[in-house]
């Protein structure tokens, strides 16, 4: 190997772990921002490193237009430091719309992803100025049409979704054999169809997801092309991963399997991406406390005041935290670990591993819990939601 190749190779193998240069947010910090004492779950988010993700995901991915995706963090200070970098929005529902409307986006650059909408939803979103509306199937195509006759249409199509963390395949996607009907229906009912997306998969950390649905987008537009529908915009979706218990890809290299994936690509077709993941996670720290704890036969139980239903529903699935205890360390073991309310789906894990001697009263830190944790929490059982501190507003 000579020496170029093998300085190549390093810099490749850097660059596949992220080295998560962000994290300014760490324990002591934590400590130091909860010394008023501890009331009830929190998440501290940091928004100096909202924006630092942004630039970064800005700088990896050259010419490709960012859309937030609202839904892994709605708090509007995070909606507006993101607005403030000039960043672009992604939207599943009127709702959310309503948070973009009420800091003064520009809803033409809205993108309406979610695939399935109510009518109304459909019809309110127009009368705000929303052009842009994907779709996955005849019936969507047909429902959007009918209510806004000249809304730019892109085609949700099923991808796969192997690697991520949490996948979304199986639910949304048109599957690529039914793919020619609907260009053809799009062109009978003369619809603007005029784009494409997929989504990898959340937390993705295979970069070949990218790749072979970057290839699939290819074979379609040739096919609209054929059929005279004159493609403008390719919107790559989110997945892009954090920091958490695995290994991941940076977001420098998957800017680059994205870029060669992308050559050849008629220059006239617009570029997007929708992270939300991405632009949020490492931003935040969910702390909690321990309320109980309980020894079942071989098992250790851990309660927590904040579980599935109080901003920790990720944990269910594929999502795992490097999770601390505050001031213990040493002898690690397996706890199940639950939350409080009397649902027996609240548990969270049955082998986390954390120190043996943890016990009531203690707190626990999840880093990177800036997305998809407060947005999911509710007041089952009478708990109540995590507070968010804002820091660096
Ligand atoms: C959830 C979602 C995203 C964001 O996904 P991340 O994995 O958080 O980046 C983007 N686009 C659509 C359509 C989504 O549903």
């Amino acid at each position: 190997m000579t020496i170029q190749a093998a300085l190549d190779q390093q810099v490749e193998l850097e660059s596949l772990f992220d080295s998560h240069q962000e994290l300014s947010l760490d324990v002591a910090h934590v400590t130091q921002l909860l010394r008023e004492g501890y009331e009830q779950p929190v998440l501290i988010l940091d928004l100096d490193i909202v924006r630092q993700k942004y630039d970064r995901f800005k700088a990896a991915m050259p010419g490709i237009s960012a859309h937030y995706a609202v839904k892994a963090n709605p708090d509007i200070r995070v909606l507006r430091a993101l607005k403030g970098k000039g960043c672009k929005f992604e939207i599943a529902s009127i709702q959310e719309l309503d948070l973009l409307l009420s800091i003064g986006v520009d809803t033409s650059t809205v993108h309406y992803s979610n695939p399935v909408k109510p009518g109304s939803f459909i019809k309110y979103a127009a009368s705000k100025g929303v052009r842009w509306f994907a779709f996955d199937s005849r019936e969507e195509l047909v429902k959007i049409k009918n209510i806004v006759p000249d809304a730019k249409l892109y085609l949700r199509f099923d991808t796969p979704n192997i690697g991520s963390d949490w996948p979304l395949s199986g639910k949304f996607g048109t599957k690529v054999r039914d793919i020619d009907g609907i260009l053809d229906a799009a062109i009978e009912i003369s619809a603007d169809l005029c784009g494409l997306t997929f989504h990898v998969g959340s937390q993705c950390r295979n970069i070949d997801n990218w790749n072979q649905a970057i290839d699939t987008s290819k074979k379609i537009f040739k096919s609209m092309l054929n059929r005279g529908l004159k493609p403008e915009l390719l919107n790559i979706g989110g997945g892009y991963p954090v920091r958490l218990t695995k290994p991941i890809p940076s977001i420098e290299y998957i800017g680059r399997v994205i870029k060669n994936a992308l050559e050849g690509f008629d220059a006239e077709i617009k570029i997007t991406a929708e992270p939300g993941r991405y632009m949020v996670s490492d931003a935040g720290f969910f702390v909690c406390q321990v309320i109980g704890t309980a020894t079942k036969g071989d098992e250790r139980w851990m309660y927590l005041d904040a579980g599935v239903f109080g901003g920790l529903m990720e944990c269910t699935q594929g999502i795992q935290y490097q999770i601390e205890v505050n001031n213990k360390s040493g002898n690690e073991v397996p706890w199940y670990v639950a939350g409080p309310s009397c649902d027996s789906v609240d548990v969270l894990g049955r082998e986390q591993m954390l120190p043996v001697t943890a016990s009531e009263g203690d707190l626990l830190y999840f880093p990177n819990a800036g997305a998809y944790t407060t947005v999911y929490a509710n007041e089952f059982n009478g708990f109540p939601l995590p507070n968010v501190l804002i820091i660096n507003e």
